[in-house]
């Protein structure tokens, strides 16, 4: 998929795009563009009226198939640009929730993930209703606007549907844990931020073909591989933490999660590259989120191939009075990787 970036600023912001980017490259878009403005929100439309019309020249001499908005759009922004731009415009949440999508893999977190879905879409929805008895389309009047309103009460029906579904899922996880540890498995989940480097340690760690050979684990959790060294040990991939989710999709968010509730280890990546009072908002923030799972957790410092020695001390001396076992590597280069696999057999 084709993709346009585009980010509103309040003058004397710094532009951020890289997190966006790093997430739609998550769902293997291919990103053509990128448009920054800087100026206050413009109630209609986010950007300018000026942007909006070179977005959608953008759009066509780069044929672009979305377009993907940093800001958050009220559905009617979202609704309004796209008709002027001509093609699907939404923004950094819906690109969160598809990668949830993704990434869910047991019914809970698909009914999670749905539920949320349907939440995003159904002020939408209403957005449409609402646009359709305007006079902007006179054409549209009668037929369209039932038809909205009947799939308007069908996503209403189905959101009270899924709050019951999931009422009675929740026991299962419990279940699931027990019914693993039986088995004489060790499950060590990898966790952290978009880009800390889970997936490059997950392929320095494993057996790219040696998947788990196990129905259980395979259907379960795609992402999960036998360590070369101890192949009772097994490691999981998660889904990024991401910064700033509102409450409806936080749910999701845990849902997709899951795995750490399994888990008998975290093992959380920091990324040695981010300045020092970013690394500890990650930190913290990344903390915060595991505190709820009840798992022991170690820290991995990863990237330490793109810092200095006397950066790496100094980082080290912070992050030491952060956690209890903290472990500097380079995924990328396979440096200090034992002490690594050291310390996930001790403590799993
Ligand atoms: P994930 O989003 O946490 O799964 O992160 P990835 O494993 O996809 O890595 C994100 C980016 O960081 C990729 O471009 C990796 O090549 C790079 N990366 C990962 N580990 C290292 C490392 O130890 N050193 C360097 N220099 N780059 C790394
Ligand atoms: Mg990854």
């Amino acid at each position: 998929m084709r993709v346009i970036l585009v980010e509103r600023l309040t003058p004397g912001e710094q532009p951020s795009l890289n997190e966006l980017e790093a997430l739609v490259k998550t769902l293997n878009y291919e990103v053509v563009a990128k448009v920054q403005q800087f100026r206050p929100p413009d109630p209609a439309y986010q950007i300018g009226r000026g942007k909006v019309k070179e977005l959608a020249a953008l759009v066509k001499s780069n044929q672009a198939e979305r377009v993907v908005f940093r800001n958050q759009l009220t559905p009617s922004q979202a609704y309004k640009l796209s008709r002027l731009v001509g093609v699907e415009v939404v923004d950094r949440f819906q690109i969160v929730l598809e990668i949830f999508a993704m990434r869910a893999g047991s019914p809970e977190a698909k009914l999670q993930i749905e539920y949320a879905r349907l939440r995003y879409e159904l002020p939408k929805i209403r957005e449409q209703i609402k646009a359709l008895l305007s006079v902007e389309q006179p054409g549209f009047r009668g037929g369209g606007e039932y038809e909205v309103n009947v799939r308007y009460d069908m996503v209403k029906r189905k959101l009270a549907n899924l709050r019951r579904k999931l009422k009675s899922l929740e026991k299962t996880r419990e279940e699931r844990r027990k019914f693993r540890r039986k088995r004489g498995f060790k499950l060590v989940a990898l966790a952290g931020y978009t880009n800390s480097g889970k997936s490059t340690l997950l392929n320095a760690l494993t057996d790219a073909r040696a998947e788990v050979d196990d129905m259980y684990f395979t259907t379960l959790m795609p992402r999960t591989r036998a360590l070369k060294s101890s192949r009772m040990i097994l490691l999981t991939d998660t889904v990024g933490f991401i910064d700033d989710l509102p409450p409806w999709l936080f749910e999701a968010f845990k849902a997709t999660l899951e795995e750490i509730y399994m888990a008998d280890l975290v093992v959380l990546l920091v990324d040695a590259s981010d300045s020092v009072p970013e690394m500890i908002r990650k930190l913290r923030t990344s903390q915060k989120i595991l505190a709820g799972y009840h798992v022991k957790t170690i820290t991995a410092l990863n990237k330490i191939d793109l810092i200095t020695e006397e950066e790496l001390k100094r980082k080290m001396e912070v992050l030491h009075s952060m956690t209890s076992t903290l472990v500097p590597i380079s995924a990328a280069r396979g440096t200090n990787l034992d002490a690594l696999l050291e310390s996930i057999r001790t403590n799993a």
